[in-house]
C-alpha cells in the first residue's frame, strides 16, 4: 500500500505528505501538539473541508475535535514546530513556532499541497515565556477575518476550524482556550530565510530557496539566475498583495518580517482590522505607537522586509559580493514602481476605469483628500459612487471640492468606450458592499465567547461570504459604526 493510500484510509480524509520534515533538521523541531482536556468543535468550515477533500461530517464528530485540538495525531502526519527568525518592529530576533504545530502537508484530490497548522497547540522549544496557548476570541477573530479576506478575493491563509480546549488561558483574566486550524500554501516566511542565513549561511539560504522555488515558483526551475528571479517573483506577489489590502482598507497591523509569507498570502492575523473612516495614518495595533505599520506605510514596510529577504540571498545572487549587492539593490529599488502600478490598477477598477489616462493618479488623490477631510467611510464611499444616486447624508458628498471632483470623474468615465452601465458594473465588482467591520466582529465575538451564542457569528460569516452582493438584509452589516470618540484598538496579546 502506498503512503498515499494509507492516508486516505483515515476516516477524516487526510492525505499527508511531509516535505518540510525532509529538510535539514535545523529548520524545525519534531514534536507533537499537547493534548487538551475537553476538545469541542466551536466552528468548522465545512465548505473548506470539502474543497480540501476532507470528510466534513466526520470532522464534526468527536474524532474531528480530537485531531483539530491536537489531542490525537492523524495518520501520516509528522508534526513539527518550524524554526524562524524575524525583524519585529525593526529589531532582529530568533523566533519559531511558539504556539503552533505544523501537522504536515495535506495533498488534496486535485494534487494541491496545503500546510495544516494548529495554532494554540501548546508549548514548544520556541515558546520563550509564552504558554503556547491561544484564547477563543482571537482565534475566532482570525477565522472571521481570514475567511472574509478569501471571499474578497485576497490571497490568504484559510481557517478550517476552531476547537475549544476546555482549559482556561491566563491573559489579563482567565479566558476560554482554543486551537485554530490554519490552512496555508505554506508557512515559509521572510523570517525563515533570515533564520536559514543566520544559522546556515549561504548553504542554509540555498536549501530553503530551492525548496521554496520547488513549492511556490515552479516556473523558475532552470532560470538563468533562479535566486534573483525568486527575489523578483516574491516581490511581485507582495506588491500585488499589499495593493489588494489597500484597495479594501485592510491594515495588517504587524508586518514584521516573520509575518510575511513567501507564497504571497496574508498570514498571521493579529492586530489587523479594516478601516472605517478613511485616514491614511490609521493604526489599530495598541503597541504600534510610531505608526510603523499604519495603512499608508504598508508598501514601504513590505519593501523593507523584502530588503531583509534580499540580504539573505546575497551569497546566492553572485559569487562577486559587490555584484550581488548591486543586483539585490536594483531589484529592491524597483518595488515602489511595481507597487504603484498595481495600486493604481486597483484604484482604476474602484473608480470604474477600464482605460488609462495620465491624470488618473491625481483623480484618485483628489478623492482621497476629500474623503480624509470629511472622515468619509472608505468602503461606503466607493460603493455609493457605484450607485444611481449619492446619499445626501454623507458630508463628503456635500463638500464643494468633491462636487467638482464628481464632475471631473463623470467626464472621465464618459471618455471611455464602455457604457456607463459597464463602468458601474465594474465598480460593483471592485468595491465590496460588506467588510468585516470592527463593531460587527466584536459583537459576534462577544456573543460567542461571553454567552456561547454562535448564531451572531454564523450570520456575519454568511454575509461576509458574498461581500460584493447588496441585498436588503445585509444593510445593517454595510453601515459604518455609530460615531464614537474612542478609536478602535486591537491587541497583540492574542
Ligand atoms: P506573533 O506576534 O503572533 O507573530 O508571534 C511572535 C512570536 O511569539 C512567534 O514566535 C510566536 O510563536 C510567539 N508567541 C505568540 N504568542 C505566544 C504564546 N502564547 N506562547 C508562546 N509563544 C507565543
Ligand atoms: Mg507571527
Amino acid at each position: 500500500m502506498s503512503s498515499e493510500d494509507k492516508g486516505r484510509l483515515s476516516g477524516l480524509g487526510w492525505n499527508f505528505d511531509n516535505s518540510y520534515a525532509r529538510l535539514p533538521s535545523m529548520f524545525y523541531v519534531r514534536l507533537s501538539p499537547i493534548a487538551v482536556r475537553a476538545p469541542r468543535m466551536a466552528v468548522l468550515n465545512r465548505r473548506l473541508a470539502e474543497s480540501l477533500g476532507l470528510n466534513g461530517e466526520a470532522l464534526e464528530g468527536e474524532e474531528g475535535a480530537a485531531v483539530l485540538s491536537g489531542s490525537r495525531i492523524p495518520e501520516g502526519a509528522e508534526p513539527l514546530a518550524q524554526a524562524y527568525a524575524g525583524h519585529q518592529f525593526g529589531v532582529f530576533t530568533m523566533l519559531g513556532d511558539g504556539r503552533a504545530i505544523l501537522l504536515g502537508e495535506h495533498i488534496t484530490p486535485r494534487g494541491e499541497r496545503f500546510d495544516i497548522q494548529l495554532k494554540g497547540s501548546g508549548q514548544t522549544p520556541f515558546s520563550r515565556m509564552g504558554d503556547g496557548r491561544a484564547a477563543l476570541g482571537p482565534m475566532l477573530r482570525e477565522y472571521i477575518i481570514s475567511e472574509a479576506m478569501h471571499s474578497l478575493g485576497i490571497p490568504t491563509s484559510r481557517s478550517l476550524a476552531v476547537v475549544t480546549t476546555g482549559e482556561p488561558v491566563l491573559r489579563e483574566t482567565a479566558l476560554p482556550g482554543a486551537v485554530l486550524t490554519r490552512v496555508a500554501a505554506s508557512h515559509i516566511r521572510v523570517g525563515t530565510f533570515e533564520y536559514a542565513a543566520r544559522r546556515g549561511g549561504g548553504d542554509g539560504a540555498r536549501t530553503l530557496a530551492d525548496y521554496t522555488i520547488g513549492r511556490h515558483f515552479h516556473g523558475l526551475v532552470g532560470a538563468e539566475n533562479p535566486y534573483l528571479s525568486l527575489l523578483d517573483a516574491v516581490m511581485e506577489r507582495q506588491a500585488s498583495l499589499v495593493a489588494k489590502w489597500m484597495s479594501v482598507g485592510f491594515i495588517h497591523g504587524v508586518m514584521n518580517s516573520d509575518n510575511m509569507a513567501l507564497s504571497g498570502e496574508t498570514i498571521d492575523y493579529g492586530p489587523c482590522a479594516f478601516m472605517d473612516a478613511y485616514d491614511p495614518a490609521t493604526v489599530f495595533s495598541s503597541i504600534d505607537h510610531q505608526g510603523r505599520y499604519s495603512y499608508n506605510n504598508q508598501s514601504l514596510m513590505a519593501q523593507w522586509n523584502l530588503a531583509r529577504f534580499a540580504e539573505t540571498l546575497l551569497p546566492l545572487l553572485d559569487s562577486d559580493q559587490e555584484k550581488a549587492i548591486r543586483l539585490a539593490e536594483a531589484s529592491i529599488r524597483s518595488f515602489p514602481e511595481k507597487f504603484r502600478r498595481l495600486w493604481l490598477s486597483g484604484i482604476r477598477g474602484k473608480l470604474g476605469l477600464f482605460t488609462e489616462e495620465e491624470e488618473d493618479i491625481s483623480l484618485a488623490e483628489t478623492l482621497f483628500t476629500c474623503m480624509h477631510r470629511n472622515g468619509a467611510d472608505f468602503t461606503s464611499t466607493f460603493r455609493d459612487l457605484a450607485s444611481d444616486s449619492l446619499p445626501a447624508d454623507a458630508p463628503v458628498f456635500r463638500d464643494g471640492a468633491f462636487i467638482e471632483w464628481h464632475g471631473r470623474w463623470r467626464a472621465r468615465l464618459a471618455r471611455q468606450p464602455q457604457s456607463m452601465d459597464a463602468c458601474m458594473e465594474l465598480m460593483r465588482w471592485r468595491n465590496p458592499a460588506v467588510i468585516p467591520r470592527n463593531h460587527r466582529v466584536e459583537e459576534a465575538l462577544e456573543a460567542a465567547v461571553e454567552r456561547g451564542d454562535f448564531t451572531v457569528m454564523d450570520r456575519l460569516l454568511r454575509v461576509l461570504s458574498k461581500p460584493y452582493e447588496e441585498s436588503p438584509d445585509t444593510l445593517e452589516y454595510r453601515m459604518p459604526p455609530p460615531p464614537s470618540d474612542l478609536p478602535y484598538k486591537t491587541f497583540c496579546g492574542t
